[in-house]
């Protein structure tokens, strides 16, 4: 009601909407949620800047001041919730803020900007998100431009257990000094448990930068759309939304499509959304060495929103064996009392539920190397030899550690405190909600030996796909992921690549396909170890090819003949076609193993572009680098 008032008055004084549109307005604004209406605002303030206004590198100088712009390198959008919550922040302490993604950002904008703070997550063996990588690419080119002047702080945010932790940030936190910008506030890193400390880190830095930085009148919402431009949203509108949203919010454009920063999810990792298991199966037949499970889950409609390409979080729980052993390794009955996140806990309900033990950390293996005074252990940790370092935390567990330096008397709470706590696992959705809204479907395959073939169970898919059965309850939320998005444009074509598990995605974008009619042509690489026994989900793709949802498809077999034969050489047999494909406009999607697979295949690609399309080798490769940059071919990679 006071909603509806508000913008009638505003509309009379300003003359901006006329009688009619007053009405429409002040109804729907009357009906919205806190959500609806932030999720509303930035979505007109995206439709404010639209269609891309021309740019306008030096307007944030103008009128209203200087602005703060937080760039963020995100794949999972963890980044960018951090820094939506800047801007957030920043605007209700009376700073102009935006924030626009790495990916999207004009990098020459750069030379002019005044207070910037960088939000960088890290990814595989210490690299920048992908979608950021051009940014990264250009700062460490000779293109970089003089940054003094510039005032900057960084977050990073990581992964505690890869030997990299946080490395991007790290890196952009030297270069912009190397650049000759000045630090605001020594970098923050923060672990995969981030929000609490990114939380205090927002704070501080904003109260830090509402004494430096000279507030802008009137206070603006930062919406940024690459190009340099602020969209405002306009007064009337904006300043109504924000009032029923009671938070500002910002938005950003990319990839040339509308991208709002969504209202805060319901469910998170911190607080997720108990789901049903309706159905776990194994998908691979009799005599085959892969586990593969098929697993569904029962959501209530409208309660979990999500698109193809985001990703379940499992909030899993360690296996009995393993902390009866962990338990046994430590000389102790499993009974003690423990105090783990402020709560009381028998030693052997914590480890179960609440502490991680089949991933190693540097932090975990620096304390226990201490009790232990195990020498070699130290060794490891104080060489500079970080793959060494990688290579021991990926063949072992937190078992293999204790039984290879055991500890007499090494007390309960003092073994919990090394730990860290149980982070949830994430599994590309594999069924689309407009096909199925109110059932998730994961393929998942279980975990039985460390990278060097120790047989040791992973912990979410020993969970999900052996101690999860139909009515059992789950703890899951989503992950976005917006570098993992099927074209806007149903007539686009698809050219997808998934062996193994990377398939799972592309289920979830045939349905959608199926669901919305769209006739694009589309195009399956898929691989697996035996044709008989692990061709998952093979039924389903017959049907999508007779009905014409998917157009094409290849497969790979490594192991029904002597010599292995994987996706990418199926690309190389179609070179010609993959090519033609490329060129009337495909959207290409890589979705499985990072190590080997997703290499192998880049550089199948950079052959096939090199040979059918007449280029060298650095045209291939920059060929492949703008079709990533026109977010035409993007990875999902694990
Ligand atoms: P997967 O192990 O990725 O295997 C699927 C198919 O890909 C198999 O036919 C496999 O052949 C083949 N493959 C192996 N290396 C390849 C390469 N360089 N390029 C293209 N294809 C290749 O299937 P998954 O069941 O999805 O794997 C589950 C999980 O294991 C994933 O998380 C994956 O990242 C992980 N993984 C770990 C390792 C490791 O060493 N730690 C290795 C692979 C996968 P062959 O098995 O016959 O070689």
């Amino acid at each position: 009601m006071e909603a509806s008032a508000t913008m009638t008055r505003m509309a009379g004084s300003a003359g901006l909407l006329d009688e009619a549109q007053s009405e429409t307005a002040s109804s729907l604004i009357s009906t919205l949620t806190p959500e609806q209406a932030l999720w509303l605002s930035g979505y007109l303030a995206g439709l404010a800047g639209s269609p891309p206004a021309s740019s306008n590198g030096g307007e944030h100088s103008g009128e209203a001041g200087p602005r703060v712009t937080v760039l963020y390198g995100t794949e999972t959008g963890n980044a960018e919730s951090v820094a939506c919550q800047f801007v957030e922040r920043a605007v209700e302490e009376g700073l102009q803020a935006r924030a626009v993604d790495m990916a999207d950002y004009r990098t020459k904008d750069l030379r002019d900007e005044g207070w910037l703070v960088l939000i960088s997550a890290t990814h595989g063996e210490g690299d920048p998100p992908e979608p950021a990588a051009g940014f990264f690419e250009y700062l460490w080119s000779r293109k970089a431009p003089d940054l003094e002047g510039a005032r900057f702080a960084v977050l990073a945010l990581g992964d505690s257990s890869y030997a990299y932790y946080c490395k991007a940030g790290r890196d952009l936190d030297e270069r912009f000094e190397e650049l000759g910008a000045q630090r605001i506030a020594d970098r923050e890193e923060c672990d995969v448990d981030f929000e609490e400390a990114s939380g205090a880190w927002v704070d501080a830095l904003v109260a830090r930068l509402k004494k430096e930085v000279p507030v802008a009148a009137p206070a603006g919402v930062g919406t940024g759309n690459g190009n340099g431009t602020a969209p405002k949203i306009p007064d009337a509108v904006g300043g109504l939304l924000q009032g029923v949203g009671g938070r500002a919010s910002a938005s950003v454009l990319g990839g040339g499509a509308l991208a709002t920063a969504p209202a805060k999810p319901k469910y998170t990792r911190r607080h997720p959304y108990r789901a049903e298991v309706l159905e776990n199966l194994r998908l691979n037949g009799r005599g085959s060495d892969k586990e593969t499970h098929h697993v569904e889950l029962l959501v209530e409609e409208g309660e979990l929103h999500f698109e193809p390409g985001d990703s379940l979080g499992i909030v899993p729980e360690n296996e009995e064996p393993l902390v009866e052993a962990v338990v046994e390794a430590l000389g102790l009955s499993g009974g003690e009392a423990v105090t783990v996140g402020g709560k009381e806990w028998a030693l052997a309900e914590a480890l179960r539920r609440e502490l991680e033990l089949t991933r190693l950390t540097p932090a975990f293996l620096r304390s226990y190397a201490e009790v232990a005074q195990a020498r070699e252990l130290k060794a490891l940790l104080s060489s500079e030899d970080l793959e060494a370092l990688n290579w021991y935390m990926t063949c072992n567990q937190v078992i293999d550690v204790l039984e290879s330096y055991p500890v007499e008397g090494l007390q309960a709470q003092v073994f919990v405190e090394m730990l860290r706590k149980l982070q949830p696992r994430l599994y590309s959705i594999a069924s689309s909600a407009k096909w199925m809204p109110d059932q998730i479907d994961l393929t998942v395959a279980i975990t039985r030996t460390t990278a060097d073939g120790k047989a040791r169970n992973g912990v979410a898919s020993s969970y999900l796909a052996e101690r999860r059965s139909p009515g059992d309850p789950l703890d899951v939320y989503v992950q976005r992921n917006k570098s993992f998005r099927m074209p806007t444009d149903p007539d686009a074509p698809i050219l997808m690549i998934g062996p193994g598990t990377g398939v799972a995605p592309f289920r979830a974008f045939l349905q959608e396909r199926e669901e919305h009619g769209a006739s694009g042509p589309t195009w399956l690489f898929f691989g697996e170890r035996r044709f008989r026994e692990d061709f998952l989900y093979q039924t389903e793709w017959q049907r999508f090819l007779e009905t014409g949802v998917l157009t094409r498809m290849d497969v790979a077999f490594s192991r029904d003949q002597a010599e292995k034969v994987y996706v990418q050489d199926r690309l190389r047999d179609r070179a010609a076609d993959v090519f033609e494909w490329l060129e009337d406009g495909a959207y290409l999607y890589v979705c499985g193993d990072a190590q080997a697979m997703a290499p192998d295949v880049h550089r199948t690609l950079v052959d096939v572009v090199r040979e059918e399309g007449s280029r060298s080798n650095e045209e291939a490769e920059a060929y492949l680098k703008e079709l990533q940059e026109e977010r035409r071919y993007q990875r999902d990679v694990y």
